[in-house]
């Protein structure tokens, strides 16, 4: 054989030979779905006495725990028991931490993973992650599963991108959701910072329908979260959580346990036996220096928001508690400022003008504050504004409830309108709007004692409910016009 024909029959062979070689190589290093980790709930190393403040949250959890410890008892009542719930709310602000006590105080076995892990390259594998993650839970029953920052994988497709990978992990999560029989004893949770950017379909009835706010902590809140970061801390006799409570407005629970250990390095240094007042002050500086975004609320800005919410609140008690408040708070959430007003926009074809303009003047009863006390006005009213022109067009527009003839303004063809008629329907708007913006003023400076009265207690502190704001109204009469209102009345939460 010559040295040609070797070479012929054994390049080939060697080549594949070669080839065969590197592919077994990559396939070892292909990621493969792996089992989720999974952690027994008596094993998490965190209880509810980690979790400070976070009542409402705690008490809408409780029975989620029940249910893992004792599903008989509810089965017996015929109970329906959520399975999905999604936490909610600014980061910072303790999800993570109320997922893993409830899965400590259940004792059920705890699959958590974070949704970024299932974002993948290789298209596919994701839901796969998903598929065996489920698999396992229902294998290893009563247990929870953990999807934390749902938003890798939860929010809406925007625009018209193809992401074949996102939406494969996405369409994986919707079909274990729905592919649960009243017999599995599994319970989902998830966490999003982004509750308004999450993909519609994973809110819908059977899938995340439970959704609990885990809020930025308020003054009482604050001060219960220093005093479970500082349980294993010496303080010195001169700190009183309660004062720097009040110094931390703004500050989330991953801010304050921050806070707290910084203090204690700053104490360290000095190789003192306590944390002084001091070391917190120290430490205060340094961590607001390094929050850039969201800073501590000033007592200025305290004070203007505080007025601004309290002005909503008693204007909506002065019309007659037509759209009455819920809440007024100046705990910052998210980004929405806090106040809650209970209306429906929903059936709003079914109000009266009168209560059009009640409605109207309660939305701009915070700016009205703001310039009845501070002779000026601040840029936190935009999403007000935003409604209250809103209202304002659909009554001209829609409804012909303008003081021009309907004739002359409700045509719904804007091409077909004249430059005049244009005019007539955007100075009836202007019309409408300064009309309720005077009117909320003059209201607000006549019973300038309870916007102050509000408005002090918002100060101190921070949070009023239903009943706090009706206690502090009580001797405010309200000064409606208001008939009759018609419809339901749903939760409609007002952004600032
Ligand atoms: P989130 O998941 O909402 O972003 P985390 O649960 O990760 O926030 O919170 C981070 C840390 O901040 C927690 O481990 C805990 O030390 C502290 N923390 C946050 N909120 C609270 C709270 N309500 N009570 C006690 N500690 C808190
Ligand atoms: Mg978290
Ligand atoms: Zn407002």
């Amino acid at each position: 054989m010559d040295l040609e024909n070797t070479l012929l029959t054994w390049l080939p062979i060697v080549f594949f030979g070669i080839v065969i070689l590197l592919l077994l190589y990559t396939l070892r290093f292909m990621p493969r779905a792996k089992p989720a980790p999974v952690v027994r709930g008596s094993q998490v190393d965190v209880s509810w006495d980690d979790v400070a403040g976070l009542d409402e949250a705690k008490e809408e959890l409780v029975e989620v725990v029940e249910f893992l410890r004792d599903r008989k008892r509810f089965e017996k009542l015929g109970a329906r028991v959520p399975r999905g719930i999604l936490l909610h709310g600014p980061p910072g602000t303790g999800k993570t931490l109320v997922a893993k006590a409830v899965a400590s105080a259940s004792g059920a076995n705890f699959y958590s993973q974070s949704a970024s892990s299932f974002v993948e390259m290789f298209a596919g594998l994701g839901a796969a992650r998903i598929r065996k993650l489920f698999e396992e839970a229902r294998k290893h029953a009563p247990s929870i599963v953990f999807i934390d920052e749902l938003d890798a994988v939860g929010t809406a497709r925007i625009g018209g991108g193809f992401h074949r990978e996102h939406d494969q992990t996405l369409n994986q999560l919707l079909v274990e959701l729905d592919g649960f029989n009243a017999r599995d004893e599994v319970v989902v949770m998830a966490a999003s910072n982004r509750l308004q950017d999450l993909d519609p379909a994973l809110l819908r009835p059977g899938r995340f329908d439970r959704q609990v706010l885990v809020a930025a902590p308020d003054v009482a809140g604050r001060e219960a979260i220093l005093r479970v970061h500082t349980r294993d801390k010496p303080l010195a006799s001169d700190v009183d959580l309660g004062v720097i409570a009040r110094q931390t407005a703004g500050l989330t629970g991953a801010d304050l346990a921050n806070l707290c250990n910084e203090a204690a390095i700053f104490a360290g240094r000095t190789s003192a036996q306590h944390i002084r007042q001091h070391d917190f002050d120290s430490a205060m500086d340094r961590i607001v220096a390094g929050l850039q975004q969201r800073r501590v609320v000033s007592e200025k800005e305290k004070r203007i928001l505080a007025y601004h919410e309290a002005g909503h609140a008693v204007m909506s008690h002065l019309v007659g508690d037509l759209f009455p408040a819920q809440k007024a708070t100046i705990v910052s959430r998210g980004q929405a400022l806090g106040y809650t007003l209970n209306t429906s926009t929903e059936d709003r074809y079914m109000h009266t003008r009168e209560e059009f303009v009640d409605l109207m003047k309660v939305f701009l009863a915070g700016r009205a504050a703001e310039e009845i006390v501070f002779g000026r006005i601040t840029n936190g009213a935009a999403n007000d504004l935003e409604r209250v022109t809103a209202i304002a067009r659909s009554m001209v527009f829609e409804y012909g409830m303008s003081d021009v003839a309907p004739s002359r303004t409700m045509r719904a063809d804007n091409y077909a309108l004249s430059e005049e008629t244009k005019r007539l329907r955007d100075s009836a708007q202007a019309r409408l709007t300064d009309h309720a913006y005077e009117e909320s003023k003059r209201l607000l400076q006549k019973h300038r004692a309870a916007l102050d009265r509000v408005a002090s207690a918002l100060l101190e502190k921070e949070t009023l409910d239903r009943s706090e704001l009706q206690a502090l109204l009580a001797d405010t009469v309200p000064e409606s016009h208001s008939s009759e209102t018609v419809g339901t009345v749903r939760a409609l939460p007002m952004r600032d």
